[in-house]
């Protein structure tokens, strides 16, 4: 009973934590409302969803950013948020007549419905702590399905570990957007830009990492060095790094004397 009043306490009325309990739920061609949850959908995208998704379709992020993509206000009044641009029939762009046509590369979003996941950043020690939640849109009759499910096998049959991890970094950032750190500059300063570019245009930061040279500038490993070079998820995870550096000072990346 005090564990339960010491949970309710954390959410809003209504948002009981799953836990261990278990869920039912299936997806699948032969549900009535198979492909309603892809059209007329808000979909905020992510640094990550970007990399994956400009790679599956096997262009270059600002391609990605200018075809699929709208720039909008969002929770952050500090930074920028993405949305998916549906297309002309108001439909994901990604959705083709037999379902999900990125479907191995498809969004966090896309993944981790019907769950969604909070994350308690407060704990003073130890890490911090996550907690699922059933959402139930009346349209969707996938919770109709017999199939039950924990969330562990949910996070694990939709791959959303790397997504997970990768969300946490995000937050990293974006908390520290909100702490407007643009040294007076505003929205669209200078320093915003550079912002917008590491997160959420990775082959255009490359280019300008390869114009100012700037991996010069740090000591690393040789081997976060190739990675760096060949890896997108590794330039993010560096250019995080760099960002916290340029913006806050914190000592995230070491100098090279020049
Ligand atoms: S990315 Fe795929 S699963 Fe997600 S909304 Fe678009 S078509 Fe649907
Ligand atoms: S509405 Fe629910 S069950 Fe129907 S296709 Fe979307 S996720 Fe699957």
């Amino acid at each position: 009973m005090g564990a339960s009043n010491k949970q309710e306490k954390k959410f809003p009325d209504g948002m009981v934590p799953l836990g261990k309990k278990t869920f039912s739920f299936a997806c699948h061609a032969q549900v009535s409302c198979w492909l309603t949850c892809c059209r007329n959908v808000d979909m905020f995208l992510y640094p990550y969803d970007i990399i994956l998704l400009k790679n599956h379709l096997q262009i270059r992020s600002d391609e990605f950013l200018e075809r699929y993509v709208k720039v909008v206000r969002g929770p952050n009044p500090s930074f920028p948020s993405l949305m998916m641009q549906m297309n002309g029939v108001n439909a994901c762009p990604f959705l083709g007549p037999e379902g999900c046509t990125v479907y191995e590369d498809r969004p966090s979003a896309c993944r981790m419905y019907p769950l969604e996941r909070a994350v308690d950043r407060t704990a003073t020690k130890g890490r911090p702590e996550e907690f699922y939640f059933l959402t139930n849109h009346p349209y969707c009759k996938g919770h109709q399905e017999e199939k039950n499910w924990t969330v562990k096998e949910w996070l694990r049959d939709q791959k959303l570990m790397i997504h997970n991890s990768q969300a946490d970094r995000w937050a990293e950032m974006d908390t520290m957007f909100a702490a407007n750190p643009w040294a007076g500059e505003g929205a669209a300063g200078p320093r915003q830009k550079l912002a917008f570019l590491v997160c959420y245009n990775i082959d255009g930061f490359r280019d300008y990492m390869r114009d100012k040279n700037i991996l010069a500038d740090f000591k690393l490993p040789a081997n976060r060095v190739r990675s760096i070079e060949q890896d997108d998820l590794s330039l993010l995870s560096f250019g995080y790094d760099w960002l916290q550096l340029v913006l806050t000072g914190a000592p995230t990346l070491k100098r090279r004397k020049r």
